[in-house]
């Protein structure tokens, strides 16, 4: 309908022109789409939480005689305002990656450092599941980036690979340096031994409050939203992230990012930006 009226209108003008209009319009509305259905998808996510707060308060109320089910629901309470906590983080560090410049404090961060905190991060779950934790990187690695925003995505990779697998099992986190045509890359590569993502779901998994499982998600206190700020934090350093798995046998998330000396050479040659 409309986009036809478009270009009826512009048709004198060339068709190349056309259609970039109408190029344009389809993705303004495909934009226009995934903005609602996030918004729809966030008042959905803060709603779960708080409704059971409220029911819970209410319990606690009604239960003011008996001292058990009091602590019995102030333990749920708990569990509920701290997936609260995690979706509002994990929401800000979204909105952080996508609007702040990605040079913004930009600075050579050491592999060894991200890779230590990543698993000091996830070290209580892990041992929880007595889940082993092995790290083998080159020294001296070190990515040209902002190291929160890098921290923010190795922690959440590990993060993962720890809570989609079965206890005693192994999570391995490996970084080496990869030669390619724009100059160095600096790769990480987070293997697990886990439940895997089937092909299907291997294509949606890095969109925004995408779930296999989403009861098994949240259990975990998942939000959804860790692999989207995952692929943001690569692309805006102009790296990727991508994923290899296997059904039932597990998954490796590798990261590919730019190595620190590469990164400056590519800057003072004026070549593109990282
Ligand atoms: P969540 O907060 O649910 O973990 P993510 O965006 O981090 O959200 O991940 C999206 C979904 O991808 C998860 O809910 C899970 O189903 C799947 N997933 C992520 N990492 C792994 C992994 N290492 N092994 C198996 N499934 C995974």
């Amino acid at each position: 309908g409309e986009a036809l009226a478009v270009s009826a209108r512009v048709a004198p003008l060339g068709s190349r022109l056309v259609l970039l209009l109408v190029e344009d319009l389809t993705e303004a509305r495909r934009i226009e789409a995934v903005r609602r259905d996030f918004v729809a998808n966030v008042s959905h996510e803060l709603k779960t939480p708080v409704g059971a707060l409220s029911l819970l308060s209410e319990a606690v109320m009604d239960a003011s005689d008996d001292p058990e089910a009091v602590t019995r629901f102030a333990g749920r309470m708990q569990i509920e305002a701290t997936r609260l906590t995690n979706l509002v983080q994990e929401l800000i560090d979204l909105s952080r990656v996508q609007n702040d410049d990605p040079l913004e404090d930009s600075e050579p961060v050491r592999v060894e450092e991200l890779v230590a905190e990543a698993i000091d991060r996830s070290r209580q779950t892990a041992s929880a599941k007595q889940i082993t934790m092995a790290a083998g990187a080159a020294a001296d690695l070190r990515i040209w980036g902002n190291r929160g925003k890098l921290a923010a995505a190795l922690g959440n990779l590990v993060e993962n690979a720890v809570n989609y697998s079965p206890a005693r099992t192994r999570v391995g986190i490996s970084a080496r340096r990869v030669s390619a045509p724009g100059g160095d890359l600096i790769e990480i590569a987070v293997t697990d031994q886990g439940i895997g993502i089937s092909e299907k779901d291997r294509e949606r998994i890095f969109e925004r409050f995408y779930r296999v499982d989403p009861a098994r998600s949240r259990a975990t206190g998942g939000t959804g939203l860790g692999l989207a700020i995952v692929k943001h934090v690569a692309a805006s350093h102009g790296g990727e992230v991508t994923v290899w798995s296997s059904e039932g046998q597990g998954s490796t998330f590798t990261l590919r990012l730019p190595e620190a000396g590469a990164a400056k050479e590519r800057a003072t040659s004026g070549q593109d930006r990282v």
